[in-house]
C-alpha cells in the first residue's frame, strides 16, 4: 500500500465546494421542508439538525464534511464524531474473534476475548448508543450477545442514513465531476495494490478514466462521507470491487501513511535453490512480506495485506524482482564507475543517484515516486534486501 499526497486533495477544494455546496444545500432545504422530516434515532432530534449551528445551516460544517479531513469533522464537531463513531462500531464489528487474537498474539481465552470485546467497544464509544448498551450488558460475553449489540446499533443506523441520504448522496456526484476530481488528483497507480495504472485520457469531449472512486469509508454504512473528498481513493477496479467491497476491516489510510518500512517485499530462496537464484538465475523463489511492529499496528497491516490478497498476487511478480537481481549483479558498481567516466570523457555531467537508479533497474528508487510506476515498492525493497 503505497501513501498518497494529501495535496491532491487540498488543491481542488475550491472547485469541488463550487460544484457540491449548492447540491447539498437544496437536498437540505427539501428536507427541511417535508411534511414528514426524518428523525435521527440516536437523538430523538431531526436529521436536518446534523447540518445545523443554532437553527440554521452551517456553512463551515457543510465544508467540513465535504472536503476537510477526518479529524477536522471529529474535532470540531461533536455529532460528526458521534456519526463516526457509530459507523465504526457497526462497519468493523464481523471480525472473527480467534483471527484478531491471532493477529494481535494474544491466546485464544476466554479472558482475551472479553478484553478484546471491550476494547473494541470503547474504541468506537458514542453516547448516540450509551442507551443500547446499557440494554446489552453482557455484551462482551460471546459473538452472540456482541452482535446483537451491534444489530441493536446498525438497526438505528440504518434508519438514520435513510434520512442522511435525501440530503448528502453520493448519487448527487455528477459523472463529469467524478472524473475531474480523478484527473485532479493525477494518482497514476492504484495505491492499494501498487500492481495496476489507473489512466485518466481525453476522449475528445471530456475527460474520463479508467479507476474506480473508491470510498474509504464505505458509503452503505458512512452515508454521511459519501461524498466527502478525503473519504475519496482512486484504485483499480479490483481492488475497489472484489477485495474491498467484501471486509469490514481496518487498514491503513492511505492519506496518511504507506507500509513503508513497516512492512516489506522480500524473495526467499526455494528449497534447492543455488547461486544462479540470488543472480537473477532463475525464479526459484518465493515473494512474501515481512511485517514489523506489534499490536494494532501489526493487525492494521496484516489486514491490508490479506484484504488486497498481496501476498498471493505478488508471487506472480517473480520474473520482475529475477530481473533486478540481475540487474544488480550485471550493471553493479564497476560498470556504474565506467559509465560516469565514460560521461566525464564526453564532456557531460555525471548521473546522479536518482539518474543512475532510473538507468539500472528503471526506478528511481525515491519512495515519493512509488505511485507513479507499478510495483514501485516491491524493487526498492528488494533491492535493499540484497
Ligand atoms: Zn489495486
Amino acid at each position: 500500500m503505497i501513501k498518497l499526497d494529501p495535496t491532491n486533495i487540498t488543491r481542488q477544494v475550491t472547485e469541488y465546494l463550487n460544484e457540491m455546496k449548492n447540491i447539498i444545500k437544496r437536498g437540505y432545504l427539501e428536507e427541511c421542508a417535508s411534511p414528514s422530516p426524518a428523525i435521527n434515532p440516536f437523538t430523538g432530534r431531526r436529521v436536518t439538525e446534523l447540518f445545523e449551528r443554532g437553527s440554521a445551516l452551517d456553512e463551515t460544517l457543510l465544508e467540513t464534511l465535504l472536503t476537510g479531513t477526518f479529524s477536522d469533522m471529529t474535532s470540531r464537531y461533536a455529532d460528526l464524531q458521534d456519526y463516526i463513531q457509530t459507523c465504526g462500531l457497526v462497519y468493523y464489528s464481523s471480525f472473527k474473534i480467534h483471527y484478531e487474537l491471532d493477529k494481535l498474539g494474544l491466546p485464544r481465552t476466554q479472558r482475551e476475548r472479553e478484553r478484546f470485546r471491550e476494547r473494541y467497544a470503547a474504541r468506537y464509544s458514542s453516547s448516540w448508543f450509551d442507551r443500547i448498551k446499557a440494554a446489552h450488558p453482557n455484551y462482551m460475553e460471546n459473538d452472540e450477545y456482541f452482535d446483537a449489540f451491534t444489530d441493536a446499533v446498525e438497526a438505528d443506523l440504518i434508519k438514520l442514513n435513510e434520512g442522511i441520504g435525501r440530503i448528502v448522496n453520493y448519487s448527487m456526484l455528477p459523472d463529469e465531476q467524478r472524473h475531474s476530481i480523478m484527473n485532479r488528483m493525477g494518482v497514476e497507480v492504484c495505491p492499494y495494490c501498487n500492481r495496476q495504472y489507473i489512466t485518466q485520457y481525453h476522449d475528445g469531449i471530456k475527460f474520463k478514466t479508467t479507476a474506480d472512486l473508491d470510498h474509504f469509508y464505505p458509503k452503505s454504512v458512512f452515508m454521511l462521507l459519501s461524498l466527502s473528498l478525503f473519504n475519496f481513493v482512486p484504485s483499480c477496479h479490483i481492488c475497489n470491487s472484489r477485495c474491498k467491497l467484501a471486509k469490514g476491516v481496518e487498514i491503513l489510510y492511505p492519506y496518511d501513511r504507506g507500509f513503508m518500512d513497516d512492512a516489506r517485499f522480500k524473495y526467499v530462496l526455494a528449497a534447492g535453490a543455488s547461486i544462479d537464484s540470488i543472480i537473477g538465475g532463475n525464479t526459484d523463489f518465493d515473494i512474501e512480506i515481512e511485517m514489523s511492529g506489534t499490536g494494532a499496528l501489526h493487525r492494521i497491516l496484516q489486514n491490508g495485506v490479506d484484504m488486497f490478497k498481496l501476498e498471493k498476487l505478488y508471487q506472480s511478480h517473480k520474473e520482475c524482482v529475477r530481473e533486478i537481481l540481475y540487474k544488480k549483479q550485471a550493471y553493479g558498481k564497476a560498470y556504474q564507475d565506467d559509465l560516469q567516466k565514460l560521461l566525464e570523457q564526453m564532456g557531460l555531467d555525471q548521473l546522479t543517484q536518482h539518474e543512475m537508479n532510473l538507468f539500472q533497474y528503471g526506478y528511481t528508487l525515491d519512495p515519493e515516486d512509488f505511485g507513479k510506476r507499478p510495483l514501485s515498492k516491491l524493487a526498492y525493497d528488494v533491492i535493499r534486501q540484497m
